[in-house]
């Protein structure tokens, strides 16, 4: 039997943006409400991996640093003063009843009525290249994501990747690093196209379309790469101190299956009201799949108001039937 005090009405499992979003916005329906992230601080992958990096596609910011999106945030989220669990990751989801569901986590159990999954793209690993000496220059001069731009002040940086990430890397790097090269090996770019004409107008050197990384040069760390063009074969040998591969990430969704949880390709397969399979189970954000889904934090955030909408609909229908 649980406890009515143990019980909250909603739980939001990941701390990003879209977590601490549906966190406020389940404050603003009057849930009690609790909020469970694995890192000791909150603010998901625009901590951990960009915190300073400009966002300009936020909604009412013309631009806006990752970290103070965060600060903002989370200043919105604690106004109706949620329970926050950090340093906790939920490793188990058991449905005891209707209406109860109890999330394991490292320390223990937490009981909620409802809950709703804001893990952004679960465990994850940076895609790589299949280049052999690649991973001998980890930590020294190939990075994956940038947690802080001053280690490539007054360098050459080489960014492979035609995505947002990619270009926002690279535009952000310019004026910081003494040059900056960027090599995509699509047609297409997959980023929005005002950043994509901002970065063929800039000084950013850019090589595409069909250019890719080919191999990495240098003793103990990066001072080279041999890039190339896949359709004529031309390689050229550039000289960087350090290159960023942005070519996406690799998802493991194992852990949510296992928790019941219906996934489709990388994602929680979840309706337009962001239910998913299981009762009470909602989800929202990067972890969520449907047609037409983008991996934006606007996106995730209006994921995050129709989720906690649906869950408090279920614990009024609740209330009504008892
Ligand atoms: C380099 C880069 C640049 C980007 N730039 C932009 C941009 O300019 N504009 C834009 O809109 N989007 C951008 N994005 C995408 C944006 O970061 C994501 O859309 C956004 O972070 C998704 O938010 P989220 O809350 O769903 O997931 P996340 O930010 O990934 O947060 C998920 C949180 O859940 C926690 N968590 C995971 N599993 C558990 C668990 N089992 N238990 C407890 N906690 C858990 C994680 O620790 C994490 O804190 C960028 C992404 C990258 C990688």
């Amino acid at each position: 039997m649980v406890r009515q005090s143990e019980m909250f009405d909603i739980t939001v499992i990941g701390a990003g943006p879209v977590g601490l979003y549906a966190t406020y916005y389940a404050g603003l329906r009057e849930c009690r409400t609790k909020l469970i992230e694995t890192y000791p601080q909150v603010g998901g992958r625009l901590i951990s991996m960009y915190p300073e990096k400009e966002i300009f596609d936020v909604a009412g910011h013309r631009m806006i640093v990752a970290a103070e999106l965060v600060r903002e945030l989370a200043g919105q989220a604690m106004q109706y003063r949620p329970t926050v669990v950090l340093n906790e990751r939920v490793t188990g989801l058991k449905i005891l009843g209707e209406r109860i569901i109890e999330l394991v986590t490292s320390a223990g159990s937490h009981y909620t009525q409802t809950a709703i999954v804001a893990a952004g793209c679960g465990a994850f690993v940076p895609r790589k290249l299949d280049i052999p000496n690649l991973i001998d220059f980890e930590g020294h001069g190939i990075f994956y994501y940038l947690s802080s731009f001053e280690p490539l002040r007054g360098k050459k940086v080489l960014v492979v990747g035609g995505g947002n990430s990619a270009v926002d890397w690279a535009l952000s790097l310019d004026g910081i690093a003494s040059e900056v090269t960027l090599c995509h090996r699509m047609y297409r770019w997959q980023a929005h196209e005002a950043m994509v004409h901002r970065l063929l107008s800039s000084n950013i050197r850019v090589k595409y379309p069909y250019y890719t990384l080919k191999e990495v040069l240098g003793e103990d760390r990066v001072t080279g790469a041999v890039i190339w063009n896949e359709r004529s074969g031309l390689e050229e040998a550039i000289e960087v101190d350090a290159i960023v591969l942005s070519i996406g990430m690799l998802t493991n969704m194992e852990p949510f299956r296992e928790w019941g949880l219906k996934i489709v390709g990388s994602g929680i397969a979840v309706a337009p009201d962001m239910s998913t399979n299981l009762p009470g189970v909602y989800a929202a954000g990067d972890i969520v799949t449907y047609p037409g889904k983008v991996l934006l934090i606007t996106a995730g955030s209006g994921e995050a108001a129709t989720a906690v909408n649906t869950a408090k609909e279920y614990i009024i229908s609740g209330d009504l039937g008892r």
